[in-house]
């Protein structure tokens, strides 16, 4: 794939930064990388893994020249970053973000980027509980969707541009409303992180299970639940307080559902039980059959890490 940037500036270089750095070297997608990380650990790890050709102390230093700037910190910072970043910016750079919500990094970041740069939101669906420099790898947008929320009035010319630079990264392309990707999300992602925190929540208070008997009987479906909850605190904080009202709205619908459950269970309704859980098997081999995930029984784990 030939050099589609000549600089590409990450503001973040945690899972994301780490993993877009990774696949822009091995794809060659631009001639050099720029990084700001808010730790002195974070910018010299980046350094020592060369994730980045130069990394800065300063978000506004290191767009300097960049002609694709990505945002990939937690959401509720984009909009003190773009603040800085705003009167740095090369004239005709592509702004883009790989944040979880849509509406609120329109509201929070667009009204301090100049009209002289093309401001297109973005996320890649691809992710694991991982976080930090080192947990990034080239392969992680693979096969996955990646969701781009022009504005109205967005550059053809930079939108074809940074669709282009998603597929070079392996990704599928869809283009929608920022305001309908924070409503798929908020079912297709958010509200099961939220039950994952929440199962995990009410296990620990749990009084008459001990936590050591919590953890040997895990693999009973609770493991999965685990991983889920184990991802970083501070984006999925940010996630919830950014994306309220869909949030708010799948967790309305989720409850209502949740209570005919509880009335089949109670009234040993075995038929609205068997029906139900033959529906849901059935989205789950779509979703193998789509390419989303492999049916191997022990997907998501393999080898530990070192
Ligand atoms: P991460 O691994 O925790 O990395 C976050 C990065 O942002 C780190 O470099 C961190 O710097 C920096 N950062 C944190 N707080 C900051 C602040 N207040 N000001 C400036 N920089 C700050 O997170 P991630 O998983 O890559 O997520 C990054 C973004 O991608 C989020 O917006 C998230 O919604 C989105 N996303 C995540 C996933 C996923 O599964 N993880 C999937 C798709 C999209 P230090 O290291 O110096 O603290």
């Amino acid at each position: 794939m030939s050099k589609l940037f000549e600089r590409v500036a990450l503001l973040g270089l945690g899972l994301i930064g780490s993993s877009l750095s990774h696949v822009i070297r091995q794809k060659g997608l631009a001639a050099n990388i720029t990084g700001y990380a808010r730790s002195e650990a974070t910018r010299k790890r980046a350094l020592e893994i060369g994730l980045v050709d130069r990394v800065f102390t300063s978000a506004a230093e290191a767009v300097t020249e960049a002609d694709l700037v990505i945002l990939c910190s937690p959401v509720g910072t984009y909009g003190a970053l773009a603040q800085d970043i705003g009167p740095a910016l090369m004239e005709g750079a592509i702004v883009t973000d790989v944040g979880s919500v849509k509406a609120a990094v329109v509201r929070d970041a667009g009204p301090h980027l100049p009209a002289s740069v093309h401001f297109i939101p973005g996320h890649p669906i691809a992710g694991t509980e991982q976080s930090g420099p080192d947990s990034g790898f080239a392969e992680l947008f693979a096969n996955r969707w990646c969701i781009l929320t022009p504005l109205p009035g967005s550059n053809p010319e930079a939108l074809a541009k940074l669709i282009a630079f998603w597929k070079a990264c392996g990704s599928n392309v869809e283009i929608m409303t920022p305001e309908h990707h924070d409503l798929v999300l908020a079912i297709t992602s958010h509200l099961p992180h939220l039950i994952a925190y929440n199962i995990v929540s009410t296990a620990a208070d749990l009084e008459e299970v001990t936590d050591s008997e919590v953890i040997k009987f895990s693999a009973g479906g609770f493991r999965d639940f685990t991983r889920i909850a184990a991802s970083d605190p501070t984006m999925w904080r940010d996630v919830f307080l950014n994306n309220k009202d869909a949030v708010l709205e799948m967790l309305g619908r989720f409850s209502e559902d949740l209570s005919a459950l509880q009335r089949a269970i109670r009234w040993g309704d075995g038929e609205m039980l068997f029906n139900l859980f033959t529906r849901s098997r059935q989205i789950r081999r779509s979703i193998i059959a789509a390419g989303q995930d492999t049916a191997a029984p022990d997907f998501g784990r393999g080898p530990p890490k070192g």
